[in-house]
Parts: structure tokens; sequence; C-alpha cells
């Protein structure tokens, strides 16, 4: 095997895997370096995404949103259930294998593309020679026109609660709790405290969100994040915002482990909270450990990520990065999306990428999404604009399948009716918000939105008469504009 590549990806998790998979196809001769492995010692690919994120975190929402559906919401549709329970170690074994089945896909795709999969650790070292320490131990310096660092991130640390993967986790400890845990510690009620925070909720647990800021969501469109709230404190959730967590002990209770949670409540007083486990979910950060020499001529930025330019070019000649490890959102999707300009600029094709529309879901039940600009940002810019509300109450869809909870928010330039952000808290929210973000893509107006005929009864009648409503001529709601 002759060690120079036209590309060599580091990291084979959803930026790193599909730069790979396109510059396969695109004709270069692509390795991709990756050093996860299974709890074998085998190597896997996939990252953060497929094995300790998206994918488990979905499937355990799923199941856990269908356990609660049965405990709660069949009686409404006139169905009873007897003995129903929850049997832990099948849920995590489903979610495993739905794991191993995602990871084992991508294989099989490198496969498919001729990707070489080389499974061990790689550093960047100058002039774009990557040493590649495989999982053996075996070192080999390999060569390549061009590099793409996809290191992907990590969770942050917070010195008052230190993870000892027992009592205290991160989110990937979070993905394997053995049983219910009765009394449930979640510090930053962020997307993953809300979405673990749910899945252990619905099973049963006593859920305790302690926020640091004292807006819940603040950086999502205030009205919808306001609106997901109420839905989450009647589910059962208890956020707690303006709480700052000063400290965490473990103590022996009887022979059983718990947390004792010590913080500055939103008035200023000391309190205390104890817990059978506490997640800490504070935010994730760049990882870079041993991933480039001292002379590899990549620069960092001030926030610690790899510093790249709008087309993820580093400071390095040939020496590209994407993904959680660069600025932007950690999104596995935004990652991707940048995997696929690098590696189309590689081959000299023009792609850009529009950082403007990236969808944001949040996998509560109901889901909360977003694209384009909230109402807040708009405000702050200075923009011009006319927004328009839809609540799922008045869809008949929703109300058949008791998902009627939430509302759909789509707001346009004022004088172009062009749209610039939808924000949806209610059923579906995800594939709901994809229909704006093509809308936008295509530069579309609300009238557009509109103007199109939707399915019924759907759930996207939704964004048709939010649509409407930017002119007042919202179909099944009184408008609170005179229709022109
Ligand atoms: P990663 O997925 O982190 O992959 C980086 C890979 O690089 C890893 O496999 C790592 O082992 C490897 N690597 C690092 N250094 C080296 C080296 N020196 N040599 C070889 N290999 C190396 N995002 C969404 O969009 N939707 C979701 O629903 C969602 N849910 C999430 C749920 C949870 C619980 C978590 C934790 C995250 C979630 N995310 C979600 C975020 C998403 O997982 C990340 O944005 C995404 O995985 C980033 O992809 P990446 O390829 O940049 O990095
Ligand atoms: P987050 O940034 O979404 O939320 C972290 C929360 O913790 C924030 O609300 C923050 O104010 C709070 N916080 C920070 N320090 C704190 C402290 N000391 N005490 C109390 N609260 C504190 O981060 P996350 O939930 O850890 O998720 C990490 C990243 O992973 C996300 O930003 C996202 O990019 C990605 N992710 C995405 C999805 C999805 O797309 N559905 C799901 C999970 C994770």
């Amino acid at each position: 095997m002759s060690s120079k590549y036209d590309v060599i990806v580091i990291g084979s998790g959803p930026s790193g895997y599909v730069a790979a998979i396109r510059c396969a196809q695109l004709g270069l001769k692509t390795a991709c370096i990756e050093k996860w492995k299974d709890d074998k010692g085998k190597g896997v690919n996939g990252g953060t995404c497929l094995n300790v994120g998206c994918i488990p975190s979905k499937a355990l929402l799923d199941s856990s949103h269908r356990y609660e559906d049965a405990h709660k919401g069949f009686k409404n549709h006139g169905i009873t259930t007897e003995g129903l329970g929850i049997d832990v170690p099948s849920m995590l074994k489903r979610k495993d294998k739905i794991v191993k089945q995602m990871s084992g896909g991508i294989t099989g795709l490198f496969q498919a593309n001729k990707v070489t999969s080389l499974y061990g650790s790689g550093k960047l070292l100058a002039n774009k020679k990557v040493e590649f320490v495989d999982n053996d131990g075996k070192t080999e310096v390999l060569e390549a026109e061009n590099v793409i660092l996809a290191s992907g991130s990590v969770p942050v640390a917070i010195p008052v609660a230190p993870i000892d993967n027992d009592v205290i986790v991160d989110s990937t400890g979070a993905l394997e709790f053995q049983e219910v845990p009765k009394r449930l510690g979640v510090i930053g009620a962020g997307v993953i405290g809300l979405e673990l925070g749910s899945v252990w909720g619905r099973l049963g647990s006593d859920v305790v969100c302690l926020e640091a800021m004292d807006t819940f969501l603040s950086i999502m469109d205030q009205q919808i994040a306001k609106e997901s709230k109420k839905i989450f404190v009647k589910q059962g959730l208890d956020i707690r915002l303006s709480c700052r967590v000063t400290g965490t002990e473990v103590v022996d209770n009887n022979g059983s482990k718990e947390v004792v949670v010590t913080y500055t409540d939103k008035d200023g007083n000391e309190a205390t909270s104890t817990f059978d486990k506490l997640i800490v979910c504070v935010g994730r950060r760049p990882f870079t450990d041993s991933l480039l020499s001292d002379d590899s001529g990549v620069k960092m930025d001030e926030r610690g990520s790899i510093y790249v330019n709008d087309l993820c070019s580093t400071s390095a000649p040939g020496v590209w990065a994407v993904g959680d490890v660069v600025r932007g959102p950690m999104l596995a999707h935004k990652g991707s999306e940048e995997g696929v300009m690098v590696a189309e600029r590689i081959a000299g094709q023009k792609t850009v990428m529009n950082y403007d529309i990236v969808p944001n879901v949040i996998y509560t039940h109901p889901e909360v999404a977003s694209v384009g600009k909230s109402e807040e940002q708009l405000k702050a810019d200075g923009e011009d604009f006319e927004i328009g509300t839809f609540p799922f109450v008045a869809i008949g869809r929703a109300v058949a399948s008791d998902s009627s909870e939430g509302m759909v928010k789509i707001i346009a330039n004022a004088k172009t009716d062009r749209i610039l952000g939808c924000h949806i808290v209610g059923p579906n929210a995800a594939d709901l918000v994809q229909q704006i973000a093509i809308a936008m893509e295509f530069g579309a107006t609300a009238e557009d939105v509109g103007m199109t005929v939707f399915g019924h009864p759907t759930y996207s009648e939704a964004v048709k008469e939010a649509a409407l409503a930017v002119h007042g001529h919202a179909i099944h709601m009184p408008n609170r504009k005179k229709r022109k």
C-alpha cells in the first residue's frame, strides 16, 4: 500500500466521513484515520454522532417516548395497557445495536467508495505529512496533497462537578444508566440537558435542571423558548434558571451513592439538592489533543477552535478543518456540509456553504426547531420584518393525534417578504422547519409558501398558515392584522 494520498482525513465523525466519501467520489485517493475503539478495542467509525451522540440519544428518546405514550397517552385513545414495564438493559441493548449498525454502515460506505480506512491516531506534521500510529502502536508517516482535520469535540468539564462515570456523568455516561435514577440532577438546561433529561424523566426520574443563565434557551427565538419551557415544565422537568453550582459531594447513603449539589439559586441564596445521578452538560469544546505538531502551521482561534476561513482553509496551505473542531454551531449536519464543500474545493469546484441556513433541532417531544434568524437577532440587526405565527391547536391533524401543543413562527422581511427565519415548537418540528430551510435556500417569500398547496390533513399546514399569517391572511384563525 502506497502511503501517498490525494487526501488524508483525520476523524471519521459526520464531518470527516462525509468529506472522505465525497473526496473518493470525486476520484481522489483518500484515507480516513479514526482512533475511536469499541469496548472490545476494535476501531470504529462514526465519531461522537454515531457512537455517543445524535444516534444513541435519539434511540433512547424514541424508546422513552413510546413508554411515556403507552403509560400516559394511550388511554386518551381508548387503549388500555396492563403490566406495562421498563427493561432498561433491553432498551440500552437496542440502542447499542443501532449504533453498531450505523457505524458498520460507514465502514461499508468506505469500502464501496474505496476510502482507505485506517484505525489509529493521526497527527499533522509540517508540509502535509501525517504521523499515523495504528492501534497496535506501529508508526508510519503518510503524505498527502491535502489534509482535512475533523477531530470533533468533547464535553466541557467543570471543576465543581468532576465526572466519576458513576454518580456524576457526562452525556456519554447518561446514555448508559443501567436503571432509572429516582432523582436525576442535570447541570445545564441546554440541548443535551433537555434531551437526556427528557429520556430519564419519561422513564420515571424526577429531573431537576440547574441552569446558570437567567433566560431559557437564550440563543433561540424567545417566544418559542418561552412556549417550549411551559411545555417542558408541564411534562415534569424542574428547570431552575440563574443557578450557579458551587460544589458537589458524592456521599454514601446506606450503601448507595448519591451526590449533594450545592448551588446559588436565582435569589442569591445557597441551596442544596441531592440526586442519585448527576449529568454535567454545560457545552462541548473543540478536541485537538495530540493532533498537531508544533510546526504544523495550523493556527488556533481565541476559543480553542482550529482557525479557518469561510471555505474551511486553515492557516497551513493544503490543510483544511471541518465540523466541531472549527467555529460555528456544533451540529452534525453543519460539519457534513463543510466536509462536502472542502472535498469539492479540493477537486477544483467552486462550492460554498450557506452558513445562514443551518437548521437547529432539540429532539424533545414536542421538538423545538429553528432555521435562520430569531426575532431578537433581527431586532438587533435593525431589520424591518413582519411575523406570522400559527398554533398547532388549530391544525386538524395535530388535534387528531393529541399533538396540538406549540406553534410555528415565520419571520419575513417587511419590504421584500423574503423569509428570514422560522421557529417551531410542535409535532415533527425538525421536519417542518426543513421545508422552510429549502424555501429560504431558494429565496422564497412568505407569500410563496402561503400560495403553495399543502396536503391535508398534515402538521405542515401550520407552516402554510404561519406564512399566510405574515400578511394577516391565515384561514383557520382570526388574524390580528387587517386583510388586504
Ligand atoms: P466527532 O463526531 O466528534 O468526530 C470526531 C472524530 O475524530 C472522533 O471519532 C474522534 O475519535 C476522531 N479523532 C479525534 N482526534 C483524532 C486523531 N488525532 N486521530 C484520529 N482520530 C481522531 N448534532 C446534531 O446535529 N443533531 C443531534 O441530534 C445531535 N445530538 C447529539 C447528542 C449528544 C448526546 C451529543 C454529545 C452530541 C450531539 N450532536 C448532535 C452533536 C454532534 O454529535 C456533533 O456536532 C458531531 O458529531 C460533530 O461531528 P465531527 O465529525 O465534527 O466530530
Ligand atoms: P449547550 O450549549 O446546548 O447547553 C449548555 C447549557 O449549560 C447552557 O444553557 C449554558 O448556559 C449552561 N451552563 C454552562 N455552564 C454552566 C454551569 N456552570 N452551570 C449551569 N449551567 C451552565 O450544550 P450541551 O447541552 O452540553 O450540548 C453541547 C453541544 O452538543 C450543543 O451545543 C450542540 O451543539 C450539540 N448537541 C446538539 C444536539 C442536537 O442538535 N439535537 C443534541 C445534543 C448536543
